[in-house]
């Protein structure tokens, strides 16, 4: 069992050490990003599966989630030797990790057209995950147009989602975070992981993308409710 700071010391060696990609951000607290760094990972989604993305390990089973920043992204793995796993060969790792958050989030994707025009997307578009978020690309030179600036293309997206989910969502007037029902003028709607979630403050905020994954089960299970009163409704 490691305490969070031994593990994120761990994180960090082990990226130095074995990792090009993560070694050049460590997760240390004590090393400030450059504004831009921040600027980023404000946009960049946290990782937020609830389990380990190699052994599916629920987190919380073994101890601490380990945090490993790879590039602009951040990963989570449940123990030191998932950790070592990944960045003895971080191409494979990452080919599983992002196979699985294609498919978790293709559902949640809001757009059947391009998030520059209303030319549609083909049959398969390509699809890539950057900071923890799906996109889906008509072809090969918008994807380089949402790599350019991933900034601007997650606002479009995180747009787009709030438009397609705001109808239905399930949680309209309460606050995951502290329960609290929320007044009109109290609501702030996020996106994490192509996911809408509605919440009253920006500490909420600050709570929700730091750990993302105990709220997006939340939302869902209010999602899926919603979706079964409007059923028995229409019947
Ligand atoms: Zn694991
Ligand atoms: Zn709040």
């Amino acid at each position: 069992m490691f305490d969070k700071s031994l593990a994120r010391t761990i994180a960090v060696l082990l990226g130095a050490v074995l990792c090009s990609g993560c070694a050049s951000k460590p997760m240390s607290s004590d090393t400030p990003p450059k504004a831009a760094d921040a600027e980023m990972a404000d946009y960049a989604d946290r990782f937020y599966f609830d389990h380990c993305p190699l052994c599916a390990t629920r987190f919380g089973v073994r101890g601490e989630a380990i945090e490993v920043m790879h590039g602009e992204r951040e990963l989570r793995f449940c123990s030191p030797s998932c950790v070592e796993a990944f960045h003895h060969n971080p191409a494979a790792g990452l080919r599983r990790i992002d196979a699985e958050m294609i498919a978790d989030q293709r559902p949640f994707y809001p757009l059947k057209h391009s998030q520059y025009s209303a030319e549609s997307l083909p049959d398969r578009p390509i699809e890539f995950i950057w900071g923890n978020r799906l996109f889906r690309a008509r072809n090969e030179e918008e994807r380089r147009r949402i790599l350019a600036d991933p900034a601007d293309a997650i606002v479009r997206l995180d747009r787009a989602v709030i438009d397609a989910q705001r109808p239905t969502y399930g949680m309209p007037d309460k606050c995951p975070v502290q329960g609290d029902i929320l007044s009109s003028e109290q609501r702030i709607d996020i996106v994490v992981a192509n996911r809408m979630i509605r919440l009253s403050c920006r500490r909420c905020v600050r709570v929700v993308r730091a750990r993302p994954y105990q709220y997006l089960a939340m939302v869902e299970y209010a999602n899926r409710a919603e979706a079964e009163r409007r059923d028995l409704m229409d019947r």
